[in-house]
């Protein structure tokens, strides 16, 4: 998507050999503008299938799954939640995801009111790594007796290989924008 490859190229950072920072527009200040772009862009791959909610992972994918469900006619969002919160309940779908950016394990839950059985599920998230959060995703989707219609990121990272396996499993993985790599602080993109 050239907007947000765009966006990348003029103030994205490289950390490292595997970090994409884009904080200025994506994962701390969030640019309305291109998010909207970004929730009719992926409305637009997904919109001959049916989709009854969208699911994320808090925090960084809420924006642009809310785009996302407002292109598709202001259906519901479903964030999973982070930390063991009182007001999450017990009565609760659960799945333990690897963070690749906080490198620790987190158990990630969602209300089982808040997901019925066989409703058609959209995943979205900022970015694709090692593909551990769209997995856990997956799994509460699994548990909840929900059929997942496709996933769409805004970053993927080729280079590793969480979009790769998601694919061969025979997901529909959509990407706004794929980093091939990361050289001496810069991203390098493949459009
Ligand atoms: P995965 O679970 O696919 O390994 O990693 C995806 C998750 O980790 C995303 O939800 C995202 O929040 C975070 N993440 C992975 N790689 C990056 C990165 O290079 N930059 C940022 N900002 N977040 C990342």
């Amino acid at each position: 998507m050239k907007e947000l490859v765009e966006a990348i190229r003029r103030e994205g950072v490289g950390i490292g050999t595997d970090v994409v920072k884009v904080d200025s527009f994506l994962n701390h200040r969030i640019d309305v503008a291109l998010s909207t772009s970004m929730g009719q862009e992926i409305h637009r791959y997904f919109q001959n299938k049916t989709v009854d909610v969208i699911l994320t992972v808090e925090a960084s994918g809420i924006a642009v799954a809310l785009t996302t469900a407002q292109a598709f006619g202001n259906i519901p969002v479903v964030f999973a939640k982070k930390g063991d919160h009182i007001n999450v309940g017990h009565d609760v779908y659960t799945a333990d995801v690897y963070s690749f950016t906080h490198q620790k394990m987190n158990t990630i839950r969602v209300s089982r009111k808040y997901l019925p059985e066989k409703s058609r599920i959209l995943i979205v998230d900022d970015f694709l790594a090692n593909g551990e959060a769209i997995e856990g995703l997956l799994s509460i989707a699994r548990q909840a007796r929900c059929e997942v219609v496709g996933a769409a990121v805004c970053v993927e990272k080729g280079f590793q290989d969480g979009g790769k396996r998601l694919r061969a499993e025979g997901l529909d993985v959509l990407s706004l924008s794929t980093v091939q790599a990361i050289e001496d602080g810069k991203i390098i993109l493949s459009e």
